[in-house]
């Protein structure tokens, strides 16, 4: 149904996403899609904080105006924002320009150079209005998913996937979401107790343009 790491032919038909950073690097990019919400989304900050790591998080535009709170708080740890629809549509469902509107909606709320298009589904003539509507826009995508979204995946293995798959230069997909939330806890303080081990540093993904 997914795959954890990312294939290389995806990349290459996409060429101008971003599937990951240089991988020469020890460096790790965690992100977090579908929050801000009470409890999961302070929880992975508190994680965060204790590993010294910044992070990136892929926000529904609706949980910001539902949660401005949380979303104050990811701000103010100093990680970084991006976009991630006011909705969380799905882009080969969406209407073209239904999709541009939920991102614009969202963007008010964000403003962010960041973004990931929900499913990681997104049309071609999507990606192509929505840099033109916002022409510094980097579209994000990922090279490894922890599948932490999938209920029938057990923590320990959701741990095997994640630490398998992931390298320098990797952007990992986590979600602060109430599914995720049994595999999210169990995951995300091993994976990084490891990978600190191992030498790597947690970095948000920065992209002046
Ligand atoms: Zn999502």
């Amino acid at each position: 149904m997914y795959l954890v790491k990312t294939p290389r032919l995806l990349k290459k038909l996409y060429p101008k996403l971003l599937w990951n950073v240089n991988k020469s690097a020890r460096r790790i990019y965690l992100t977090f899609d579908d929050g801000p919400i009470p409890i999961v989304t302070p929880f992975v900050l508190n994680i965060l904080n204790q590993y010294n790591a910044k992070a990136t998080f892929f926000c529904i535009g609706d949980n910001v105006r539902k949660h401005p709170d949380v979303f104050e708080q990811v701000k103010n740890e100093g990680h970084a924002i991006g976009n991630h629809t006011y909705n969380h549509l799905k882009g080969w469902k969406t209407d073209d320009n239904r999709y541009l509107e939920n991102f614009l909606k969202a963007d008010g709320l964000l403003q962010t150079n960041l973004f990931r298009p929900p499913y990681g589904r997104i049309k071609r003539s999507q990606i192509r209005l929505l840099q033109a509507a916002k022409p510094v826009l980097k579209i994000v995508m990922w090279s490894v998913l922890s599948g932490d979204f999938d209920i029938t995946l057990k923590p320990e293995k959701c741990l095997e996937n994640v630490l398998k798959s992931t390298g320098g230069g990797d952007i990992v997909v986590f979600h602060d979401s109430l599914k995720a939330f049994d595999r999210l806890q169990y995951v995300l303080p091993r994976a990084m107790e490891v990978w600190r081990r191992e030498g790597f540093e947690f970095m948000a993904l920065n992209f002046k343009n």
